[in-house]
């Protein structure tokens, strides 16, 4: 296993009850799993968790067989080699396309910057962009600004939060083709969470469904979903 989560808890501070109670999961190298619930379930939780945004959770996180969290762990977000694309996609709109991808390439030679800001502007179609704020771009193409970000320093995991929400009904089916094609073609192991069960037939290997914080079932879309 790629990934391994065990018996992962946490609570809000001020909480009365915990707001993840044992949830586990495992993702393959290369697999595309999503984590499905209803609103306020716990899904972006987990995601802040695993990556590493809320620092006072329990259980075992491993990816790549490097222990991100443990009783005696706990790995910086900057050093667990984790992309992530946030549901309003948190772009700097100070910056322009180009420099919104090239920070995250923080630490990356110069020479191997341009060539990664190249391929991801390629990736991601946007070639021509380079010199636009966020402001003047359209939702799906902001959301493609993200996505080349978390992606440029080639994430061992990639992690996306609801990332069809924003998006107008007839773009996505059409934009979550696009992910898809750029997840596989990159090999990219990731993990999107979603209400929607139509995102989740569309782009996902697996499903885990979560209620109220614990895992409810989980398998081949399939089989959990119906045909
Ligand atoms: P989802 O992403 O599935 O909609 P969340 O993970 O955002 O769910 O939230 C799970 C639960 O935790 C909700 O009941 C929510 O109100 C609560 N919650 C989220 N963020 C905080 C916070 N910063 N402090 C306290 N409670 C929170
Ligand atoms: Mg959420």
């Amino acid at each position: 296993m790629f990934v391994e989560i065990e018996n992962l808890k946490f609570r809000y501070k001020n909480a009365k009850e915990d707001t993840i109670k044992n949830f586990a999961m495992n993702v393959d190298k290369g697999e595309i799993i999503s984590i499905l619930g209803e609103s306020g379930s716990g899904k972006s939780t987990v995601l802040r968790i695993i990556s590493g945004l809320e620092a006072n959770a329990s259980g075992i996180i491993k990816i790549d067989n490097k222990i991100a969290l443990d009783d005696k762990t706990f790995i910086m977000p900057e050093k667990r080699g984790i992309g992530m694309v946030f549901q309003d996609y948190a772009l700097f709109p100070h910056m322009m396309v180009t420099e919104n991808i090239l920070f995250g390439l923080k630490g990356f030679g110069k020479k191997e910057k341009q060539e990664r800001l190249s391929e991801m502007l390629e990736l991601v179609s946007l070639k021509g962009f380079e010199g636009r704020y966020p402001y003047e771009l359209s939702g799906g193409q902001q959301q493609r600004v993200a996505i080349a970000r978390a992606l440029a320093p080639r994430p061992a995991l990639f992690l996306l939060d609801e990332p069809f929400s924003n998006l107008d009904a007839d773009l996505r089916s059409k934009i979550r083709e696009e992910i898809k094609v750029i997840l596989r073609q990159t090999g990219t192991t990731s993990v999107f969470v979603t209400h929607d069960k139509e995102d989740v037939r569309a782009l996902a290997d697996r499903v885990v469904v979560v209620k109220d914080g614990f895992v409810l079932r989980s398998g081949n879309v399939n089989d959990i979903l119906g045909n």
